[in-house]
C-alpha cells in the first residue's frame, strides 16, 4: 500500500453538466487529496498526443473531438493505491456497463461522454501528470 499519485480529468460533458464539485467530491470523500488542479481548454494537438496510444482505433477522431468540445478539469490526486483507487470510483469505460455508485454510473451519458479520464498505472500517471503540470505546480500535503 503505497502513496501514489495519479492524473484525472473531468471531461466535457461533466463540466457542462455541472458535476464539478460533485466528482471533486468523491475523490476528497475516498482519501484521494487533490493536489494540482486547473481548468482548460484542449487542443486538438494536445487531445492528439495526450490519446496517442488510441491513434490507430476508429474511435480516436471522435474521442479527440469529444476532449475539445469544452473546457475540461484536469487534476492530480494523491493516497494509497491512488491509480487503482480513482479506476474504481470511476467504472467501467462504458457507462451502461458501469456500476450504480461509480462516477461513470451516475453521471457519464455514453462510451464518448463518460464523464472522466483516469490513468490505468504507475507508469501512465507519472507521464500524464508531466503532460499537464510542472513539478512546481504539485503541492505537498505532508
Ligand atoms: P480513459 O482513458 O478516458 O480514462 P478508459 O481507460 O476507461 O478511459 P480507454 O480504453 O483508455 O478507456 O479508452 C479511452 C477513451 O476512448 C474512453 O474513455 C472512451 O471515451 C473512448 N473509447 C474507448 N473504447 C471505445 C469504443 N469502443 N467506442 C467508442 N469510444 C471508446
Ligand atoms: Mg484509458
Amino acid at each position: 500500500m503505497d502513496v501514489e499519485k495519479t492524473l484525472s480529468i473531468i471531461k466535457p460533458d461533466a463540466v457542462k453538466n455541472g458535476y464539478i464539485g460533485e466528482i471533486l467530491s468523491r475523490f476528497e470523500k475516498n482519501n484521494l487529496n487533490i493536489v494540482a488542479i486547473k481548468m482548460i481548454s484542449l487542443t486538438a494537438q494536445q487531445a492528439q498526443n495526450f490519446y496517442s496510444v488510441h491513434k490507430n482505433q476508429p474511435f480516436f477522431v471522435d474521442l479527440v473531438t469529444f476532449m475539445c468540445s469544452g473546457p475540461v478539469v484536469v487534476q492530480v490526486l494523491e493516497g494509497i493505491d491512488a491509480v487503482a483507487v480513482n479506476r474504481k470510483l470511476m467504472g467501467a469505460t462504458d457507462p451502461k456497463k458501469a456500476d450504480s455508485g461509480t462516477i461513470r454510473g451516475d453521471f457519464a451519458e455514453s462510451i464518448d461522454a463518460n464523464a472522466v479520464h483516469g490513468s490505468d498505472s504507475l507508469e501512465n500517471a507519472s507521464e500524464e501528470i508531466s503532460f499537464f503540470f510542472a513539478d512546481s505546480e504539485i503541492s505537498i500535503l505532508s
